[in-house]
């Protein structure tokens, strides 16, 4: 990961000096793990486990006493620097000591008064907002991180596998919730973010919290679930039923898995994200479906679960080689349920290779 490390910042030097910036200060957690290696939870925005100080010439990671050890292994390219009196004071001296002037930081990713107090301390030095660099870079994966990605997906394919045999009638969404989560923990570092679970008119819920409902024969049980492996994500969604589905969601259920396998032909590099959501949205409208497909087909996955891309109706950006992205298109029926199929998919030149094997599907003539 060091050679990796190493290209990304090169790279985000250079646009230091075409900015006319001496430092960026990097405050978004995947981003400080994408440049420096160091994972650490956040407890909040308040809670900061550190960031990063990175000028034309030194690599600097600042963080507190708790995080020392693990910051001096995991990020050998960084000097770790520890901030007694707080990271505004440490800014203030560090500015001075390395003479910045100019310093990119991340909006989204620092609290205000954070941003008032290092503001006032820096003075007369400025801050800028840096941009969405770091995630357009993150955006796309090199080798290593595509490899760490798949590992993370066919992890989780182990997990599901293996809690298929407990989807019963009479088990709660809850129950099945929690067998997810302990097989992930076993398995793999943990979920990639909380397991939906979504049975009978839950299912129509696209971000439903699982409850204490229990599971029942023929209606649709929405699965939503991924791993976290080795820093990296994996995000998987398959539609189950206990017994002989209602006719009805094997209606809808054979309509979503045309509009994937739609998009799934479609997408490549050089297309639009409007127009690949587009692919399956087209099938969606045409079979009658339109207004209950709510949300967008997907997302990019990488260090977040949900990261650059957003592939939505409304983004007119490029897809390209490189990049991970969800294919899920859904239906929802309010009061009734739902359905959603959800794989990844990395973006090639001529098409797309899908990261999610073919398991868990049905078959409805
Ligand atoms: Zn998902
Ligand atoms: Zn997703």
């Amino acid at each position: 990961m060091k050679n990796e490390i190493d290209t990304r910042l090169s790279r985000l030097r250079r646009s230091l000096v075409a900015r006319d910036l001496q430092a960026v200060l990097v405050t978004c957690p995947e981003n400080r793990y994408y440049l420096s290696g160091f994972w650490a939870e956040d407890l909040g925005l308040g809670e900061s486990a550190g960031c990063l100080l990175i000028t034309r010439n030194e690599n600097l990671l600042l963080t507190d006493g708790r995080y020392k050890e693990q910051a001096t292994k995991e990020a050998p390219l960084f000097q770790v620097q520890l901030y007694k009196k707080g990271l505004p004071a440490l800014l203030k001296q560090l500015f001075r000591d390395l003479d910045i002037k100019r310093c990119g930081f991340e909006p989204p990713f620092l609290p205000v008064a954070t941003y008032k107090k290092i503001k006032h301390a820096i003075v007369p030095a400025t801050l800028v907002d840096f941009g969405d660099l770091i995630f357009k870079m993150r955006a796309i994966k090199d080798h290593e991180e595509l490899a760490k990605i798949g590992r993370a997906q066919e992890v989780a394919e182990e997990v599901f596998a293996d809690i298929l045999p407990e989807l019963k009638a009479g088990v709660t969404e809850r129950e099945v919730a929690f067998l997810i989560l302990k097989g992930l923990y076993l398995k793999a570092d943990g979920p990639s973010f909380p397991p939906i679970v979504a049975s009978g008119p839950n299912a129509a819920l696209p971000h439903a919290i699982p409850g204490n409902r229990e599971l029942k024969a023929g209606e649709p049980i929405i699965i939503d679930m991924g791993a976290r492996l080795d820093g990296y994500c994996s995000d998987m969604t398959r539609t189950m039923f206990i017994g002989e589905p209602d006719p009805y969601f094997k209606e809808i259920y054979n309509v979503v898995k045309d509009a994937q396998e739609a998009a799934q032909r479609f997408i490549r590099a050089g297309i639009r994200c409007k127009d690949a959501d587009g692919a399956a949205r087209e099938i969606i409208e045409q079979r009658g479906f339109g207004e209950y497909f709510v949300h967008s087909l997907g997302h990019g996955v990488g260090i977040a679960i949900h990261e650059a891309p957003a592939v939505s109706f409304r983004n007119r950006k490029l897809l390209r080689a490189g990049m991970v992205i969800t294919v899920e298109p859904g239906i929802y029926i309010p009061g009734k349920g739902g359905v959603r199929l959800e794989n990844m998919a990395v973006v090639e030149e001529n098409g797309c290779r899908l990261l999610t094997s073919s398991r868990f599907y049905y078959e409805f003539q």
